[in-house]
C-alpha cells in the first residue's frame, strides 16, 4: 500500500494548532497522528515528507461554487453558451482548478453537467476536488436566476417539494434555494423576498428528510431572516443580515456564506461588468461589511463560499475568500475552521474536513503558518487529496 509520513510538521487539524506533530497516510486515509517523537513503527516503510518548519491543514472546502461557469465579466454571455455536455466539461476542469489551489472539496450550488462531473471525478475517470452538487437551483418564476440554465423555476409548495425530490433522483447532494432577488439578474432587485415561508418550509423538510442539506442563496434582511427560520442549513452572500437574525442563527447553528469574493469580483471591475450588477453590488457593500461584523460578534459559524464562477471570481479562489474574511474581522484560526470542518460538517461529509486517524487524506502543506499569517493560503507547497499528491497551480 503506498504510504508516507509527514514528519516534526505544524498542525492545524481542523480545530486547533499544535508543534512537532507527525502524520502517517496509508492509501487513502490519515492512519496516524501523534507527537512526532512518538513516531509509529508503520512510519519505517512509508515514505518521508519532512514537515519541518512547515504547516500541514485539511484541504479547503469551498461550500458555494457554479463549477459549469468561468468567471467571464459577461455573465449572460457565458450563460447563454451552456448547454450540459459543456458545463460538464468545464466543471471537470474547473474542479481540477480548485483543487491545485489546495481546495480538496467544492459545493456546486447550481449547475448544468455538474452533477455527471462530480460522478466522474467521484469514479476516477479525471481528477478535481470532490463535489457535492445541488444540481439545479429552485427560484420562483421570473426570480433570480431564471434565465440562466442552472436554476428551475418552480412555484407553491407541493412543486417545491416535487422539485427537491427531483434533483435528488437525478443526483443532487444539496439543495440550493434562491430566497431573494439577486445581482446578477438583470431587471429585478437585489433584496426583494421570493420564495414565501410556505414554500422554503417545504423544500427544508423535504431535503432533510432525504439528508440533504439546504443553502439558501438570500441578500436582503427579511429573506435572510425567513431562510434561517425555516431552517436552512446555510445562508449564502446574506449581505443585510440585523443582529435579530445573527443571534437566531447563532442559536441555531445555522452557517453563513458571506461570498466576499463575489462582491470584490463586480465592485473591483465595474468597467467590465454591466451597469445594473455593478449598482446593485456597490448599494450592498456597506450593509454587507456591517452584517459580517454584527455575525462575528454574535457568534454564527462562517463557512468559505466563494460563489466562484461569478465576474472576475476564479475557480480556487477559496483561499482569497478566507483572506478577504480575516480582513473584515475574523481572526485567522477562525476563518481556517470556517474553510475546513465547518465546511464538512455543513456539506455531511463526515470523513473530510479534520486531520485525524480515519479521515480522508486531504491534506495542504504551506510553507508559513496560515492560523497566524492567512496570506499562506496563497501559496500552497504541497496538495493531497485521498492520499495522492496533485501539483499546486497558480
Ligand atoms: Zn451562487
Amino acid at each position: 500500500m503506498r504510504a508516507f509520513y509527514i514528519s516534526d510538521v505544524t498542525l492545524f487539524d481542523g480545530a486547533r494548532v499544535r508543534r512537532r506533530r507527525g502524520v502517517l497516510v496509508e492509501g487513502d486515509r490519515v492512519t496516524w497522528e501523534g507527537p512526532h517523537a512518538r513516531v509509529p513503527r508503520e512510519a519505517a516503510a512509508a515514505s518521508a515528507v519532512d514537515g519541518h518548519g512547515r504547516t500541514l491543514t485539511p484541504g479547503l472546502i469551498d461550500c458555494h461554487v457554479h463549477l459549469c461557469f468561468d468567471g467571464a465579466a459577461d455573465f449572460a454571455g457565458e450563460a447563454a453558451a451552456l448547454s450540459p455536455a459543456l458545463g460538464a466539461i468545464k466543471a471537470t476542469v474547473n474542479a481540477r482548478r480548485n483543487l491545485e489551489h489546495g481546495v480538496t472539496t467544492v459545493r456546486d450550488l447550481g449547475g448544468l453537467g455538474t452533477i455527471e462531473a462530480a460522478r466522474a471525478i467521484e469514479e476516477g475517470r479525471v481528477p478535481g476536488a470532490r463535489v457535492v452538487p445541488a444540481g439545479r437551483a429552485l427560484t420562483i418564476t421570473g426570480g433570480h436566476g431564471h434565465n440562466i440554465g442552472i436554476a428551475r423555476e418552480v412555484d407553491g409548495a407541493d412543486a417545491v417539494r416535487t422539485a427537491v425530490r427531483e434533483e435528488i433522483r437525478a443526483g443532487a447532494n444539496a439543495i440550493k434555494v434562491v430566497a431573494t432577488g439577486g445581482v446578477l439578474t438583470p431587471g429585478i432587485g437585489a433584496t426583494f423576498t421570493s420564495f414565501t415561508p410556505e414554500e422554503l418550509g417545504a423544500a427544508v423538510d423535504e431535503a432533510h428528510s432525504w439528508g440533504r442539506g439546504v443553502a439558501a442563496h438570500a441578500i436582503g434582511a427579511e429573506g435572510v431572516a425567513q431562510a434561517v427560520r425555516a431552517g436552512v442549513d446555510s445562508v449564502e452572500h446574506a449581505m443585510q443580515t440585523t443582529t435579530v437574525a445573527a443571534r437566531e442563527m447563532a442559536e441555531r447553528g445555522t452557517f453563513r456564506g458571506p461570498t466576499l469574493c463575489a462582491i470584490a469580483g463586480i465592485v473591483d471591475h465595474q468597467e467590465a461588468v454591466p451597469d445594473y450588477a455593478v449598482e446593485k453590488a456597490l448599494s450592498l457593500v456597506d450593509d454587507a461589511r456591517r452584517s459580517h461584523a454584527r455575525a462575528l460578534r454574535a457568534g454564527v459559524r462562517h463557512v468559505c463560499s466563494t460563489d466562484a464562477g461569478t465576474p472576475f471570481n476564479r475557480h480556487g479562489n477559496g483561499p482569497e475568500e478566507l483572506i478577504a474574511m480575516v480582513a473584515w474581522g475574523m481572526s485567522p484560526l477562525a476563518a481556517m475552521v470556517a474553510g475546513t470542518a465547518n465546511g464538512a460538517e455543513l456539506l455531511r461529509v463526515p470523513d473530510i474536513g479534520r486531520v485525524a486517524p480515519g479521515f480522508a487524506a486531504d491534506l495542504v502543506l504551506y510553507e508559513a503558518d496560515p492560523t497566524e499569517d492567512i496570506e499562506a493560503l496563497r501559496a500552497p507547497a504541497m496538495v493531497w487529496k485521498g492520499g495522492i499528491r496533485v501539483r499546486p497551480g497558480r
